[in-house]
């Protein structure tokens, strides 16, 4: 690796004065890990990155084979990118078509430090909100990379065909999401995701056409191919004739996406999941802070035992719809006959600076007290009120319905309740996963050769991610970050050739494959992989939530060895292992799940601070807010699994972080 750890301009703000020690049973303390950051000013490091990063001549390119594992924003991105400039590609998708990937569905828009509004918006102050919005938990030098890159994105999709919305003069069109106090959010009325992705799955499929991408569709990776300590290849399950398959490569990008869907309820693709990324994790990659989940404050809420999903309603309406609770405690009027003064605008009375528009752990924590103190609403009282009235009488129904209509119909199918005349109801759910695989300032992960883009990594967004953060993170990584790091790392391996097909290390991978599937199959018991994953979900909304106690959390991580303890005894799958049984992928995404549910506790529990998403109860400060404790938990952790036969052993590693551009502050959104 070419850069020395990184020397700030002035003296950091406080790094953590003790390495946590690994208390807890069963935790071990680890190393201190090198994020590889350039040395010298963050502000600039980016650029001083690139103009070091070692290049692959032309010629030489089509030598190496990268293997792109997912199709979404992140991987599209980095397939077509590496492609068009000359390496040999296989991008590899478990859905029947590149751009089903889970991007498809988002809704409010991506951010961009563009400033051609004149609200005073720049890279300092975009930098400002995504690390104070994280709570100071993420690298600030990867905040200036989604910062100085987000411009070139915007323009990049928009020269791809993405369709932005744009004003009636022909600039493109922007609004306001959380956490921020400026207008740079560029979208496409609902369906910013969908756009974004159409755009990249045909920039994808031009260059499969060109044949500079072999493409595997219905095809899951199910383990990772590693020989002497680098990463080499994956190994496909074939989800239509069950055929398991190596695939070799110089180098592996993993841009698999969040594993929100542990929860069971959330507001991801129902087929989202963490198993690339925990395969990996088996294999060696360093897991980072799983337990920082967000809870979006705009779900639907659960309205029947039954209900498998939740569903979003975009953060965008947030920009003209005000929320509420009624004053009184049960309450059951119905809302439009609650008057003015009956209603409790909370959001508007405790954070006046930033109203509706506060950011989504903030919003999300409120709404839970609002239900927990019997303020709730609806036939479950479980939801709060997101209400359009005054936008209407302001601004008129057509220019509400021409920002919000598909969100509008949306809701409208979904509960049968038309929004514009009676307020939507919204609840905190489980959307985005902060933590994933770790991988330093090159985005590599701490297999050497092993990459990570998009959900599926943990970076840029800290303990909380700031709403339309996250598709410009996948767009980042994939554009504009992979096809300059990758090709760093290989300038190194020229003449290296592939792994040999009958290596042990391939041979050995695939013979665990097939015994897994074997041992899933052979369980023979009574009870499908749903009931497991239901149940699990439940355990993690109560333990490791909106909010999170030790106990609770000690409570959960009993439960849930509990269920994996059944669920090895238990399991039914119907169907055989040769032809399509989705029976069979959904265990093994569940088994996947009852471990890496039990580390998200373990880190929950040994992170003893509030910060962002991770509101630990016992941590509030005086006005009820998120307490950090800087001194002692300034760092991302990473872990290390030993065995899961039996009780499993963890090991904490430690990044420090120390903050240069964004002095450590409490986050105050009042
Ligand atoms: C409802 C909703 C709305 C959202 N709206 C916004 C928004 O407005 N703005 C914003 O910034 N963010 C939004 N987000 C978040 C954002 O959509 C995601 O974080 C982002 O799209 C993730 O992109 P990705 O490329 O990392 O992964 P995905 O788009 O999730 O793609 C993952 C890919 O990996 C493949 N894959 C996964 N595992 C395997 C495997 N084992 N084998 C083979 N292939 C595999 C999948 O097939 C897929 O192609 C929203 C999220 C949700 C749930």
């Amino acid at each position: 690796m070419i850069f020395k750890r990184s020397r700030t301009r002035s003296a950091p703000q406080e790094v953590p004065a003790v390495i946590p020690p690994g208390t807890k049973a069963g935790v071990k303390a680890g190393s201190i890990l090198d994020p590889n950051e350039p040395s010298g000013p963050r502000d600039t490091a980016w650029q001083r990155a690139r103009d070091n990063y070692r290049l692959v001549s032309p010629l030489n390119r089509r030598k190496f084979s990268i293997i792109v594992v997912g199709t979404g924003l992140a991987g599209a991105g980095a397939a077509a990118t590496l492609a068009d400039l000359g390496y040999d590609v296989t991008s590899v998708t478990y859905h029947d078509a590149p751009r089903r990937a889970h991007s498809v569905a988002a809704q409010g828009g991506i951010n961009a430090a563009r400033a051609k509004k004149v609200d005073n918006d720049s890279i300092h102050r975009f930098v400002t909100d995504t690390v104070k919005g994280g709570d100071f938990r993420g690298r600030e030098s990867e905040a200036f990379r989604l910062a100085e890159e987000s411009a070139r994105v915007i323009d990049h999709m928009n020269a791809v065909g993405a369709p932005f919305a744009r004003e009636y003069g022909g600039s493109l069109a922007t609004r306001s999401f959380g956490g921020v106090q400026v207008s740079r959010t560029y979208y496409t009325r609902g369906q910013t995701g969908q756009q974004l992705q159409v755009a990249a799955a045909s920039e994808l499929a031009r260059q499969v056409r060109a044949g500079r991408v072999k493409q595997y569709v219905r095809h899951e990776m199910v383990d990772l191919i590693v020989k002497d300590g680098q990463a080499s290849g994956v190994i496909v399950r074939h989800l239509l004739t069950g055929e398991l398959k190596p695939l070799l490569a110089h180098a592996v990008v993993l841009a698999t996406g969040g594993y929100g869907n542990i929860y069971f309820r959330s507001t991801l693709a129902k087929n989202s999941n963490a198993s690339a990324a925990w395969r990996a994790h088996r294999r060696g990659a360093h897991m980072a802070m799983p337990s920082f989940v967000q809870f979006h404050p705009t779900a639907l809420p659960i309205s029947s035992e039954w209900q498998s999903k939740t569903i979003l309603m975009s953060e965008s309406l947030r920009n003209d719809g005000r929320i509420w609770v009624p004053a009184t405690p049960g309450d059951v009027r119905p809302p439009n006959e609650i008057p003015e003064e009956e209603r409790d605008y909370y959001l508007e009375r405790k954070y006046p600076a930033f109203g509706n528009l506060t950011p989504r752990d903030v919003a999300s924590r409120a709404a839970k007290e609002a239900i927990d103190g019997g303020f709730g609403v609806g036939p479950l009282k479980n939801s709060v009120y997101l209400d359009f009235r005054d936008a209407i009488a302001r601004l008129g129904l057509e220019t509400i319905a021409s920002r919000y209509g598909n969100l509008f119909h949306m809701y409208h199918d979904a509960t049968g309740e038309d929004p514009t005349t009676s307020p939507m109801r919204i609840a905190p759910g489980a959307h985005f996963t902060m933590g994933g695989l770790w991988a330093d300032y090159q985005l590599m992960t701490s297999i050497p050769g092993l990459f990570v883009a998009g959900e599926a990594g943990f970076g840029y967004h800290g303990a909380n991610r700031l709403g339309a953060n996250s598709l410009l993170s996948a767009c980042v990584d994939g554009w504009f970050t992979i096809p300059y790091t990758v090709p760093n790392y290989l300038a190194g391996k020229l003449g290296q050739p592939l792994l040999d097909p009958d290596d042990p290390a391939v041979t050995e991978t695939m013979a665990d494959a097939y015994a897994r599937f074997d041992r899933l199959l052979g369980i023979g018991g009574t009870r499908p992989p749903r009931d497991f994953h239901r149940e699990l979900g439940e355990v993690l909304y109560s333990g490791c939530g909106v909010s999170r106690t030790r106990e609770g959390l000690t409570h959960a991580i009993g439960a849930i060895r509990d269920i994996r303890e059944r669920f090895a005894r238990d399991l039914l799958i119907a169907g055989p292992v040769d032809r399509v049984n989705q029976e069979l992928e959904y265990a093994g995404r569940v088994e996947d799940y009852l471990q890496l549910a039990e580390l998200m506790c373990v880190d929950a529990l040994e992170r003893e601070e509030s910060c962002g998403a991770h509101f630990r109860e016992e941590y509030r400060s005086d006005t009820g807010e998120a307490k950090r404790d800087d001194s002692t938990w300034a760092s991302i952790l990473a872990w290390e699994t030993g065995s899961w036969d039996d009780t499993p052993t963890f090991t904490r590693h430690v990044e420090p972080l120390s903050f240069e551009a964004v002095p450590l502050e409490v986050r105050d959104y009042r």
